[in-house]
């Protein structure tokens, strides 16, 4: 039998007709495929070239192992975080692991959601630390970067809604993407949020802030998502502030002008 290297596979493999083993991506017995007498692996020429020629969520090519090989970068699926219990695809490149459920539906490589942010947003599948741009939380892995602002978000938080109504609450919240100095605490679960994380707050009452996850919560929030700022209050804060401006510049004036 003669045996060949793939780039798919560490060991050589021998090509051959096999009713021992299922095949390692469609699971079933029977028909010619690529066989590793020395891990066992074993899966259908078809089956091998249809998932691993479509381009990877990290867009390089992956080496196919059996659990045996567990250990190479973890025993978790890098994207969906489950336990690998069964053969998995690796990434020498980006030193990852995935499943086959994550191969076959892999996470968006990009997303656009011009509502939230006017870029294409790209998938960085990476073990990589990052603070979030949304939500100010520290990310550990695969965040969406844009690489002209030089942003990134969790995914969750690139659909994050920016004004909503809660029932709460009398007035229409904004998010912000921090609180900035104070001593803030969330207007419904009490409890202190940290000024440098991403909040809802209310334009007419500046000393409130809502946690984002407790604004967002099914008996909280209807789902419904508002499409710009409030309009009044948004202008009745602009008139207020435009009235202390006048005011102010011609006490500057005065003071810079002898
Ligand atoms: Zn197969
Ligand atoms: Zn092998
Ligand atoms: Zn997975
Ligand atoms: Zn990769
Ligand atoms: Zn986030
Ligand atoms: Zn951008
Ligand atoms: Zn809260
Ligand atoms: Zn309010």
């Amino acid at each position: 039998m003669t045996e060949k290297k793939f780039p798919f596979h560490d060991h050589p493999l021998a090509y051959e007709k096999l009713d021992r083993f299922s095949c390692i991506l469609c699971k079933k017995k029977g028909g010619f495929g690529y066989f590793c007498d020395k891990c066992y692996f074993w899966g259908h020429k078809e089956c091998i070239k249809r998932s691993l020629l479509h381009p990877s969520p990290c867009k390089h090519s992956l080496k196919i192992y059996t659990l045996e090989a567990l250990g190479y970068a973890g025993d978790h699926c890098h994207f969906c975080r489950d336990y690998l219990l069964d053969d998995f695809f690796h990434c020498l490149i980006c030193n990852i692991n995935m499943d086959l459920k994550c191969l076959k539906d892999p996470p968006p490589s990009s997303i656009y959601h011009p509502k939230n942010h006017m870029h294409m947003l790209t998938l960085l599948p990476r073990v990589v630390t990052f603070t979030c741009n949304a939500c100010s939380v520290e990310g550990k892995r695969n965040p969406y970067v844009c690489l002209e602002c030089n942003l990134m978000f969790h995914k969750d938080c690139i659909y994050l809604p920016r004004v909503i109504s809660i029932n709460c609450h009398d007035h229409r919240i904004s998010r912000i993407f921090h609180l900035g100095l104070g001593d803030w605490k969330c207007g419904i679960c009490r409890q202190k949020i940290s000024c440098s994380h991403g909040a809802f707050t209310c334009l007419r009452c500046p000393s409130l802030a809502f946690h984002l996850k407790c604004a967002m919560k099914d008996d909280v929030w209807d789902g419904k998502e508002f499409e710009a700022e409030p309009k009044e209050e948004l202008e009745d804060e602009l008139e207020d502030d435009s009235e202390k401006e006048i005011e102010d510049d011609s006490s500057e004036e005065e003071i810079e002008e002898p």
